[in-house]
């Protein structure tokens, strides 16, 4: 047989054929190396072995059984056969049952022992365990602790995956090559790259699953570090366009409102960036405007754009979603009328024609602001004079499309806004290509959004809540964290929330809140309220249409997934409700908290948790009594670690695109280990740019997977 790689395909393994490899194809596993980084989502804990007198009903557990009758296998009716037989341990016994598997009369023998994985049930008064799990017990030969449980689709089951990624690894492991330099991995005492790998899926124990995904999570921030150290000495080489002088005083005066002093910071950095220069050299602007939601970014771009405008530049002003682009339209055209400044919208639902006369006064230059979505990176056209690159909500955004947007003028200025707030001691490290402007006020008379932190007993309460907060005209958000219900095999599975490297795994039995059911929990329970549900995996004309439904007020409460974080405005929503809120990270509680308060009307916030743990409590309550994003993130950086941080830069927009994806990172708890490797990362390009020594060969070929842009189009 040919030797396999990472790169084979994974047609190449035993066992798969034509239809199973499509099926891996639908959840994105392509080659052995996406086999071998698809984790486990969550492990089943078998290791932990209960006698059957110690079990109850109500969970699944593992059971340690020696076969005591033959298996008796009957036919029910057509296509419903039932094996049973009986099994032992010195606490009792108990009657296990399978249905339509008649073959297991050849697993079980008389005398031969087992480790089975099921619940509990009562038949008739007699004790079964129907259709558990299990595997042979040999004395002498330890079992593992976790079994993984893999992320499904359609056609393959997580028993195929694993067995399939055991096969990938037994193949390509052996002879794998570590691409970290042996130095760098013993300094941090590192396991090598197999081994973490290996132990990732099929971990003995939990320190050994900690020592892994340490390893794991260290490269992925790593490669991040070495991709934006490189792009960062890769910044603002050669001359940038000058924007003439010019007064804002009349774009200003259209606003019926003060600007705030952050506001007018932020936009003299701007001015100072693209009007005047540093030494009388103007280069070009890669500035970050990072502010919590509804600090007023939007006004500062508009300020930016018009600038861009009177020296007769056009602006491409990119958002996230169709929704905000027709939102931004929306209030800046007006304005930008006033002045005699064209500005189109051009979106992926725009009409050919429409398209076609909007790419012709592009490139006659006569449209001076065009604002979109992805859209805007179409190749079918380019600009006359392009001066100007915005996007909205960055993290949404590949490091590889701001790229694409930049090929099209290289030497036009950039700014990028981000309601994320990423504590100080990781500024730098995220945003090593960009200078920052902080917004850190907001607009003057915002009131506070009361937030209450609530546990289950709350729940009639709570639906009262929100009916009286409907009937009295108010909207309301519910957040779920996941969309639909997983499978029963997660039930009671050991759910890796976060880890520090040098703890224990974390775990607990999950009861997640899913955004699918609850929204038809709602619908039952909150008579005459109009409920409607939100997630990712709507297609986005869907998506768009229930937003707008919400906005202009025919749905009431909305049900979803964290999708309404980035910037949907709607002011007459006075109630967010979290449900598990003790799974997301501070940061996005508070952007979700950031989404009502937003008009005149009293607003709420209620998380809702049923963990009671100490550090859980303590996030929860920083949440109640802090209402700056900035001071938030600080805090939770302290108490989570950087993983959340992570997770807020892997948007769903982004990992589409190919970029950067923190599958280990993000659920990192250990801020030092982001420390060490952003600085190592940082000491690696300082002594080797270009990554040309033998030893850093590896890491190049790494870096480049998620970086390779970079280097051939931002210059
Ligand atoms: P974000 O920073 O989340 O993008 P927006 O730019 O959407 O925030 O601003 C939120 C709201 O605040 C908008 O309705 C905007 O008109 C308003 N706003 C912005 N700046 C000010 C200000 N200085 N004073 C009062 N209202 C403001
Ligand atoms: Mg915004």
């Amino acid at each position: 047989m040919q030797k396999l790689t990472l790169e084979s395909s994974v047609a190449e393994l035993h066992g798969v054929g034509p239809a199973k490899q499509k099926s891996l194809e639908r959840l994105g596993l392509f080659t052995i190396r996406d086999l071998l980084y698809n984790f486990p989502r969550c492990y089943e804990e078998r290791g932990n072995v209960l006698p059957l007198s110690a079990a109850d009903t109500e969970s699944p557990y593992a059971f340690l059984l020696t076969v005591a009758t033959e298996v008796k296998s009957v036919m029910i009716r057509r296509g419903l056969t039932i094996s049973k037989f009986r099994a032992f341990d010195e606490t009792g016994a108990v009657e296990v049952v399978f249905f339509n598997s008649p073959f297991v009369k050849e697993v079980f023998h008389t005398g031969s022992t087992f480790r089975f994985y099921g619940k509990l049930n009562l038949s008739k008064k007699t004790l079964q365990l129907t259709n558990p799990k299990y595997e042979p017990y040999v004395e002498g030969c330890p079992l593992p602790q976790f079994v993984p449980v893999y992320p499904l689709t359609h056609g393959v089951n997580s028993k195929f995956i694993e067995k399939t990624t055991t096969i990938a690894m037994e193949a390509v492991l052996p002879s794998l090559i570590d691409p970290l330099p042996e130095n760098i991995r013993l300094q941090n005492s590192l396991p090598t790259l197999s081994f973490a790998i290996k132990n990732a899926h099929t971990p003995d124990d939990a320190p050994t699953l900690a020592k892994a995904l340490k390893r794991l999570a260290f490269d992925e921030m790593l490669y991040f570090g070495i991709g934006i150290s490189r792009a960062a000495r890769h910044k603002s080489k050669g001359e940038g366009l000058r924007f003439s002088k010019c007064d804002l005083q009349p774009f200003l005066n259209l606003l019926p409102y003060e600007l705030t002093d952050s506001q007018k910071m932020a936009v003299n950095d701007i001015y100072a960036d693209t009007v005047i220069g540093k030494d009388g050299v103007v280069s070009p602007m890669a500035r970050i405007l990072v502010g919590d939601v509804g600090s007023g970014k939007t006004v500062c771009a508009a300020l930016a754009i018009y600038i861009a405008a009177k020296s007769g530049y056009q602006s491409a002003f990119m958002a996230p979603t169709e929704i905000l682009a027709r939102q931004h339209y929306a209030e800046l055209k007006k304005m930008y009328a006033e002045f005699g400044i064209s500005c189109e919208l051009l979106l992926g639902a725009t009409t050919q024609k429409e398209k076609r006369r909007i790419y012709k006064s592009i490139e006659d230059g006569e449209c001076l602001v065009v604002i979109g979505t992805h859209a805007l990176l179409s190749d079918k056209f380019s600009f006359a004079n392009l001066g100007l690159i915005i996007t909205d909500e960055q993290h949404r955004f590949g490091v590889n499309q701001r790229a694409i947007l930049k090929d099209k003028a290289r030497q036009a200025h950039m700014l990028v806004m981000s309601a994320t707030p990423i504590p100080r001691t990781l500024a730098l490290a995220m945003y090593g290509d960009l200078d920052v402007s902080k917004i850190t006020q907001m607009p003057k008379g915002r009131m506070r959004v009361d937030t209450f932190v609530v546990d289950e007993s709350y729940r009639s309460r709570l639906n009262d809540f929100i009916k009286k907060q409907v009937l009295s005209g108010g909207q309301c958000y519910v957040v779920c964290p996941a969309i639909e219900a997983s499978d029963e095999e997660t039930e009671n599975a050991v759910i890796i929330e976060s880890f520090s490297p040098d703890s224990t795994i974390s775990t607990y039995n999950s009861n997640i809140k899913n955004a699918v059911k609850h929204a038809e929990y709602l619908e039952q329970n909150l008579e005459g309220i109009s409920v409607a549900c939100l997630h990712g995996k709507m297609k986005s004309a869907e998506k768009d249409g229930v937003m707008s439904r919400f906005k202009n007020g025919e749905i009431s409460a909305l049900v979803s997934t964290t999708v309404i974080e980035v910037g949907v405005n709607v002011p007459n929503a006075s109630l967010m409700i979290v449900e598990n809120a003790e799974r997301f990270g501070l940061a996005q509680l508070h952007q979700l908290r950031g989404r009502v308060g937003r008009g005149t009307r009293k607003s709420y916030c209620v998380l809702v948790s049923g963990i009671k743990s100490e550090k859980s409590e303590a996030r929860l309550s920083i949440m109640r009594s802090t209402y700056d994003g900035f001071e938030i993130a600080e805090k939770d950086l302290v108490l989570r670690g950087p993983g959340d941080f992570f997770a807020a830069l892997d948007g769903s927009t982004f990992r589409q695109s190919g970029g950067f994806t923190f599958k280990i990172a993000s659920l990192c708890d250990d801020s030092e280990l982001f420390t060490t490797a952003f600085q190592t990362a940082k000491t690696i390009i300082t002594e080797d740019p270009e990554l040309s020594l033998p030893e850093h060969r590896g890491l190049r070929l790494e870096a480049d997977k998620y970086f390779a842009p970079i280097n051939s189009t931002i210059s």
